[in-house]
């Protein structure tokens, strides 16, 4: 099996599921970026959308990624107890 497809931190295989589009300008906050990077790598519970937002716009779209990540993700986020970004 192609290493490309395995997470290469939870050694599990990636899958298809949808990720919230999120449009609008925003910042990711630092220690989630750090969180992002080391603890949940292929999460992708959020993807960024343009800068601009209409309504016909979708709202999910289909990415590859790890379940664990996700995992991952939701805990570290309901421990963290604030929003992963901070908008302008
Ligand atoms: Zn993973």
């Amino acid at each position: 099996m192609p290493e490309s497809t395995l997470c290469p931190l939870h050694q599990e295989v990636l899958a298809s599921e949808p990720a919230e589009i999120l449009y609008g300008v925003y910042a990711i906050a630092r220690d989630v970026e750090d969180a992002r990077a080391n603890l949940f790598p292929n999460s992708f519970l959020t993807i960024r959308g343009g800068g601009f937002y209409s309504p016909s716009y979708p709202k999910h779209q289909h990415v590859t990624c790890c379940r664990s990540c996700r995992e991952a993700e939701k805990l570290w986020t309901a421990l963290r107890d604030r929003p992963f970004s901070e908008t302008f």
